[in-house]
């Protein structure tokens, strides 16, 4: 992978940028450097450890037992610090044995270098981020675009080989750096055209123009009318629950109908979908329930004379629970604010208990190419059946991830179950992901594996500076036999 050129000058060829690096200097990358006319990986290899929940002796003073407690199989080389083969004319740089439950296995251990990749963001959020397919920019460059809301969260859709490589070399620089902060869990604020600006860190909440969100929504207003229903019944006449996509109202909704409700007279605006069910009753924003309004009674289009009553007893609830008022209607059928009984508030609290932490999702998004699919078998596609057959399981840095369906090894992995720092880019621009494939030896043989270039786990572990590291809480041993 490096060839000496003069006077202890080393050329890399781990990618397309084939850089030349003197003696004591690293590469573009900051990935490579020569030290003493050698080329060598300046990241250690990570290897993670099985960690245990102790265990304890239960057969202690038996005679068949030596009273030690057995250790399994614990070490698993990851791609991360590995060295690349890029393009994969030769092996990948680690193809590991291991035996696990007496099964010899073999894991092949390979950092991949994606120009065709991507990151999905999911913020759990009720406030308005921009509308779908606007621009997501950082420093002013395009590096994405906001695509649907779902449920209580917005989702964004950033990188892919357009902005990476398809646009100006600012675009793709940015978008390089943008996408590697968010996948090492670094924070990084999005600006969205027509929109809000928000910072995202994966795993952490999400703060839109500059308020940190605490809470992801209930549902939308008409399914929170119908979880507390029963729990207003008897305290209340009505109850509106403000949302910027569907606002709920009690009286008129199904809930209420299933309680025998009276109508309370209410109208809310906004456009009628179904019964107690308004799209559109204020414009997107941050104020309740993800729309635009302070005040709720703005949402109140008329009181009728003919179904309301001096002294109705109306809340008004955004599906978070972080904002409700409770009013009271006068002689003149205006409503009135007044202190919100106990049994009330109760449930509005409880809206606001079962709302979950409103977090940031960061999913990496990649296509394991035939290219870097010929550094494991010299039958690329068999490995790609392998895949779809789940003989071969697919994990980065020993996380696990979805493979999709259909063709090629498109996989998706949430970067909080990597380990810290798993990523790394290159210049041409594109981001430096690891990839480790495993399976049984014999089913490696007969995918037409580099059989003559598998090393015994000790041997893998003597030849490197080693990083070792706990596997994280929570994930499946990557290793396994079936
Ligand atoms: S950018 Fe990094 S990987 Fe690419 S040639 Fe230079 S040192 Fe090697």
């Amino acid at each position: 992978m490096s060839e000496l050129v003069s006077d202890g000058v080393v050329r890399c060829d781990a990618c397309p940028v084939l850089c030349r690096i003197r003696p004591g200097k690293v590469g573009a990358c900051d990935r490579y450097a020569n030290e003493n006319g050698h080329l060598v990986r300046v990241d250690s290899l990570v290897v993670i450890e099985r960690t245990q929940a102790p265990l304890v002796p239960f057969a202690q003073g038996a005679e068949s037992w030596s009273g030690e407690l057995g250790r399994p199989e614990g070490t698993f080389v990851t791609g991360i610090g590995a060295t690349t083969t890029y393009p994969d004319y030769k092996p990948a740089p680690f193809i590991v044995a291991s035996q696990h439950d007496g099964v010899d296995m073999v894991t092949v251990v390979t950092e991949g270098i994606f120009s065709y990749c991507g990151v999905k963001v999911k913020i759990d959020t009720d406030r308005f981020l921009g509308p779908e397919q606007a621009a997501v920019r950082v420093e002013g460059e395009q590096i994405g675009h906001v695509t649907t809301a779902e449920y209580g969260s917005q989702m964004l859709s950033l990188g892919g080989v357009r902005h990476l490589t398809g646009g100006s070399k600012k675009e793709g620089v940015v978008t390089c750096d943008a996408m590697l902060a968010l996948c090492n869990r670094k924070p990084v604020e999005l600006v969205i055209d027509g929109g809000a600006s928000v910072v995202v860190q994966a795993g952490q909440p999400p703060v839109v123009n500059g308020q940190r969100e605490e809470r992801m929504r209930v549902g939308c207003g008409s399914a929170t009318i119908g979880m507390f229903a029963p729990q207003w019944h008897g305290h209340v006449d009505e109850v509106i629950v403000v949302d910027d996509h569907i606002t709920g109202v009690l009286s008129e909704h199904q809930g209420g109908k299933f309680l025998d409700m009276p109508p309370a007279g209410i109208r809310v605006r906004g456009r009628r979908s179904t019964p107690g069910r308004y799209f559109q009753v204020a414009e997107p924003g941050l104020g309740w329930g993800g729309t635009d309004i302070a005040d709720p009674l703005e949402i109140l289009e008329k009181i009728d004379p003919k179904a309301a009553w001096p002294g109705l007893r109306l809340l008004m609830v955004s599906t978070t629970g972080e904002h409700s008022a409770w009013f009271v209607l006068d002689e003149a059928l205006s409503p009135q604010p007044a202190e919100m009984p106990p049994p009330v508030r109760k449930v509005v609290e409880r809206i606001a208990e079962n709302c979950e932490p409103a977090l940031c999702t960061v999913m990496f998004m990649a296509g394991a190419g035939g290219s870097l699919r010929a550094g494991v078998t010299e039958n690329p596609v068999r490995l790609t059946l392998s895949v779809k057959d789940a003989l071969t399981r697919v994990t980065c840095g020993g996380a696990p991830v979805f493979v999709w369906p259909g063709g090629g090894i498109t996989y998706m992995v949430d970067v909080a179950r990597m380990p810290d720092n798993a990523f790394g880019h290159v210049p041409t621009p594109a981001l430096v992901a690891p990839l480790e494939f495993t399976m049984r030896r014999d089913h490696y043989e007969a995918l037409g594996g580099y059989t003559g270039r598998v090393v015994s786990l000790d041997e893998a572990l003597a030849a490197n500076r080693l990083d070792r590291r706990p596997s994280r809480a929570g994930n499946p041993w990557p290793v396994s036999s079936n």
